[in-house]
């Protein structure tokens, strides 16, 4: 048995010890955090939905309805009439025959690759990926390959070396701690030309990106054929929880029938399904909320710019800003959280060694002013760590 005390100090020592803080007031964007008032920037509640009144009523009346648990996994009697037409309304919204419910997203990623392939199959896989699809390799059993960040050529390489079996590649539609976006149709014609299937994780695009929010994945490939599997998550811009995988008939009756995340599972509460019906009608809705997130996407890039902050290759509320080292990383967090301000420090292995960040994220609650007080503490603090970071 391993001593968990060293460790853990080691990893004190390292800057990589992770921490938790307890939130007093609902997500937003002015929170009271361990007793502090801060002005933050570091939630996945792009459309400010995740605390929305409207959300509340719904929760409660969907709770009156159908009660607290759900009580049993979804293919004894957990299926409530609120699953069901949540599940209708997100194929009508993605334009996907069908939609499947799974509890969490990083469930989902784990259904879909063990249902789809096993030993001898091999997953395709941006480097960037989150961490939910390169688990999805180990409990799939099939073999993982990783190509370069965004790069065709690199994934071209990787699928004609594949060899014998089934072929799966993954990728995140917006990379979580990057914000930039992945070339889906090509990647999604590489797919066609190797009979493989494609699985796009649309986390963070899904309610943000294309047409009434419908995400990056219907923004690219539309309806796309049945190789071409959706995944997104409910608990980012739709502000409840959960997540689902839209694809032909046949994908979701083979997920039914052999994701384990899907079958061993109790069922998620169905009143926060019917809470997500009333998110996703305000998402639908919600071309105010996504123009105000762009104008303070560029906002923030604009002062960036002005002020020589690294800023990364993104048009998404995802908007990091490269340091280094982690220790540079984590006195930059701390300087803006004495600044009143907090912003979420990642650092390896969340992000390759060297590439520690502030991520920062932008939501629609955000008033112009908090952008630009953001942009005046980091041009006070920024320089400070710079030399520690390079
Ligand atoms: C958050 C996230 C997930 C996991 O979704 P949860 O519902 O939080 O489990 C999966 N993929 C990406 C890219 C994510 O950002």
């Amino acid at each position: 048995m391993r001593a968990l005390a060293p460790a853990l100090e080691k990893r004190r020592q390292q800057q990589l010890y992770r921490a938790r803080r307890t939130l007093e007031t609902p997500q937003g964007v002015e929170l009271s955090v361990d007793g502090e008032r801060l002005l933050s920037f570091c939630s996945n509640d792009y459309l400010g939905l995740a605390a929305h009144p409207a959300l509340a009523g719904a929760l409660a009346e969907g709770a009156a309805r159908f009660g607290t648990g759900s009580g049993a996994a979804h293919l004894i009697t957990g299926h409530s009439y609120a699953h069901q037409a949540l599940e209708e309304d997100l194929a009508a919204f993605t334009g996907q025959p069908r939609a499947l419910l799974f509890s969490t997203g990083y469930m989902a990623n784990l259904g879909v690759a063990a249902a789809l392939l096993r030993r001898g199959d091999t997953l395709v896989e941006d480097r960037l990926n989150h961490a939910s699809l390169i688990d999805a390799a180990q409990l799939s059993g099939a073999r993982l390959l990783r190509y370069h960040h965004l790069d065709m050529d690199s994934l071209r390489r990787r699928l004609s070396g594949a060899g014998e079996g089934d072929l799966m590649v993954a990728t995140d539609a917006v990379f979580s701690m990057d914000g930039d976006c992945a070339p889906l149709k090509a990647i999604d014609e590489s797919c066609r030309r190797h009979s493989a299937w494609l699985l796009v994780d649309d986390a963070h695009g899904f309610g943000v990106l294309g047409s009434k929010g419908r995400g990056a994945f219907h923004e690219q490939l539309g309806a796309a054929g049945g190789h071409a599997i959706l995944m997104a998550t409910l608990g980012k811009a739709l502000g409840t929880f959960g997540a689902f995988v839209a694809g032909s008939e046949e994908l979701v009756e083979t997920l039914i029938q052999e994701a384990r995340t899907y079958v061993y599972t109790t069922a998620a509460p169905p009143a926060v399904a019917w809470a997500t019906r009333t998110a996703l009608r305000l998402v639908r809705e919600g071309e105010a909320r996504r123009a105000r997130l762009r104008e303070l996407i560029a906002r923030f890039r604009d002062g960036a710019r002005q002020l020589d902050l690294p800023l990364m290759d993104s048009q998404t509320p995802i908007q990091p800003l490269r340091v280094g080292s982690a220790a540079a990383a984590v006195k930059l967090g701390e300087a803006l959280r004495a600044a009143g301000i907090l912003v979420a420090v990642i650092r390896p292995p969340t992000v390759p060694r060297g590439a520690a960040r502030l991520r920062v994220t932008l939501s629609a609650l955000h008033a112009p002013e908090h952008v630009d007080r953001l942009l005046e503490v980091l041009g006070n603090c920024y320089p400070g760590v710079k030399d520690v970071a390079c």
